[in-house]
């Protein structure tokens, strides 16, 4: 079943798209979390990193690297960042089509909230 992701990187949907190559797509969440809030997201349509395989690496890798230049791109590198791959239902994934949240512009805190 296609997601909105698909339809975004088809053109099909509106999305303010940050960085495209042929590989990935980068664009703006619609409900940001923080100041800068973009996804990565792989022009192959992979619904899970329970889903990728060893053909994908390459792909994978590309992610970090175009994390690494958005994220310089939007002035938060020095400052620094938080990366996120949601996974599956206990992971918090809503769209069942692989991608990297890049998150930053403010303090983050700790990485999850604990619960004792
Ligand atoms: P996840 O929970 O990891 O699957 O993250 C899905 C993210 O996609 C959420 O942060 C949503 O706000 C975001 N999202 C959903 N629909 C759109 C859309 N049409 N354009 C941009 N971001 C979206």
């Amino acid at each position: 079943m296609s997601t909105i992701f698909e339809k975004i990187i088809a053109g099909e949907a509106q999305a303010e798209i940050v960085y495209r190559d042929e590989l990935v797509t980068a664009f703006k969440d619609i409900h940001p979390i923080a100041p800068v809030h973009i996804l990565i997201v792989p022009n192959k349509a992979i619904a899970t990193v329970n889903d990728v395989a060893p053909e994908d690496e390459p792909m994978l890798g590309h992610l970090f690297t175009v994390a690494k230049q958005v994220a310089k791109e939007q002035g938060i590198a020095e400052r620094g960042y938080r990366l996120i791959v949601n996974c599956r239902d206990d992971g918090g994934q809503e769209i069942y089509h692989l991608h990297m949240h890049l998150i930053g512009g403010r303090k983050l805190g700790p990485m999850l909230a604990r619960r004792d």
